[in-house]
């Protein structure tokens, strides 16, 4: 080998091992990014860890704040408010009814027709619609003229056999926010949540809006119930199977209802002359107890919210915040590590990420996970390599996986409180048989959520028999309500006319 061919050989043993260098550091370098992330996934995951003792701590507490959120006015951060529903339509009910039901994202106005026996429930012309997002933050003259525009249209349409002319027409107005109720049919705001921002409303009678606007626009339109979203699910559930005692919404936002004794009931003794039972407004989405598990992520996007420091077990389990706190935790990844390769701006936007597409990821069945691929894209994150998809698909597991689970011990809090949870309650003084009868009892769930994500109904459901056991959750039965909270609602007119 002549000197030329030496130095050659030997610049190109020099080079292949410079590159084998480099390649070795870019390695190490990317283990170690993948580490980081690995990491941040296994912080949040321990963060968000729901096993059963954790589960029945927060049954406890719930069935705790239930109680002291009904013996005195502020007595909880559970407001336990009162409906004024007694009784709950029976299936004799006829006639036709309306019912407007402006939820966090959607409104609906539906109409139905009752043929006085269980079977003959006839639900017509349902229509949902988003709700305009400039109407969230503008005021209530603007939301109420808006809503009440609708409702005309809406009759417009009618055919001619829908409702004999010259009559007034019945209306249940669904209004899935807290509500001060002095009556059946009246009551104010008491805040807005999921993001609804109208201040000048806080404290105004939400049904006397409503009938202002209906009657400005010169429509024969009585609002002869204001009811909660909840109530409306309960209900539906009542119509159709009387051992309804318990409603849960899942919504956008989430609640729970349920059908108290009226002696339970102690903060308004006094006032609740009719003895037997009311169903009660829980507004479970402020429940708080430090049994629940909590990221940084919650806390971030707690203080950043629109109402911070409020409605923490909401943003935990519901639809409006799932997407976002999946959002953070792929946020916080990519800061940290470029697997995401440069961070997409669109990251950093609050909400972008819908729960919608939560689910469309977590439930991605493509082998190539090319839904989740496509979803990244539209957050301006491409081509990352497969493992990266797997990645956001167990991010979406653990926050769903944690909502299911705590929304199932929510559950179980309010069976508890009612004795119906197999232990005999938290209450003194029950029989030892009347602990030992196990009655059976049916939960009314409704809203997008529980509707539309299988894998968190899937998560709730085998958690509520974790903890409830085999035995019991024989009696425990879950029904879900499609439309339950408008139908609902309307049905319960109709129970106030007959
Ligand atoms: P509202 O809260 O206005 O009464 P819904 O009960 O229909 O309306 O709930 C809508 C919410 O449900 C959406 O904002 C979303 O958070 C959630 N949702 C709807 N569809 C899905 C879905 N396919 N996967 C996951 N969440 C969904
Ligand atoms: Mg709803």
């Amino acid at each position: 080998m002549g000197k030329v061919a030496v130095a050659f050989a030997a610049a190109a043993v020099l080079v292949s091992c410079s590159v084998a260098a480099v390649m070795v550091g870019r390695r190490i370098k990317s283990r170690a990014k993948w580490r980081a992330v690995v990491e941040i996934l296994k912080e949040m995951e321990e963060a968000s860890d729901t096993p059963v003792g954790r589960l029945r701590q927060v049954v406890d507490a719930m069935a705790v704040e239930m109680h002291a959120g009904l013996a005195s006015e502020g007595g909880s951060k559970l407001k336990m408010l009162l409906t004024f529903v007694h009784h709950l339509p029976n299936g004799t009910e006829k006639g036709t009814y309306y019912a407007l039901h402006l939820g966090g994202t959607y409104f609906r106005i539906l109409r139905v027709h009752l043929g006085g026996e269980r079977s003959y429930l006839d639900v017509q012309d349902v229509e949902r619609h988003p709700i305009p997002s400039h109407l969230m933050n503008s005021t209530s003259e603007v939301l109420f003229n808006f809503l009440a525009f609708s409702m005309e249209r809406f009759i417009e349409k009618e055919g001619k056999e829908s409702n004999s002319q010259g009559v007034k027409r019945e209306l249940a107005f669904t209004f899935s926010f807290p509500v001060k109720h002095s009556s059946i049919s009246s009551g104010v705001l008491i805040k807005w949540t999921k993001g609804f921002e109208i201040s000048e409303m806080v404290g105004k009678d939400v049904a006397e809006c409503l009938q202002g606007a209906l009657n400005r626009r010169g429509l024969d339109i009585h609002v002869a119930a204001l009811v909660n979203d909840t109530v409306g699910a309960l209900s539906l559930g009542y119509y159709h199977d009387p051992d309804t005692v318990v409603a849960v919404v899942f919504g956008t936002g989430s609640n729970a209802c349920y059908l108290e004794r009226t002696d339970a009931i102690i903060k308004s003794q006094g006032l609740l002359t009719t003895s037997g039972s009311m169903v009660v407004n829980m507004e479970w989405g402020n429940f708080w107890s430090s049994h629940l598990p909590r990221t940084s992520y919650d806390i971030d996007l707690d203080a950043e919210s629109s109402n911070p420091n409020d409605m923490g077990f909401e943003k935990i389990i519901a639809g409006l915040y799932l997407g976002d706190i999946v959002r953070r935790v792929i946020l916080r990844m990519s800061q940290v590590s470029d697997i995401f390769g440069p961070t997409s701006p669109m990251l950093s936007e609050p909400y972008v990420l819908r729960t919608n597409s939560v689910s469309a990821m977590h439930e991605d069945d493509t082998p190539e996970l090319q839904e989740v691929a496509r979803i990244l894209k539209d957050l301006g994150v491409s081509e990352v390599p497969l493992k990266v998809r797997k990645l956001v698909v167990k991010i979406c597991d653990v926050v769903t996986r944690r909502a299911g689970r705590l929304a199932a011990a929510g559950i179980a809090g309010i069976l508890k409180k009612i004795g119906r949870d197999g232990s005999g309650g938290i209450t003194s003084g029950r029989s030892r048989s009347e602990m030992r009868m196990q009655k059976r009892t049916v939960v009314a769930v409704e809203g997008g959520l529980y509707m539309n994500y299988t894998m968190f109904r899937e998560y709730m459901e085998e958690a509520l028999v974790e903890i409830l056991g085999e035995e019991v959750s024989q009696y425990v039965v879950v029904k879900a309500m499609e439309d339950g909270s408008s139908i609902g609602s309307a049905l319960l007119v109709a129970s106030l006319q007959s």
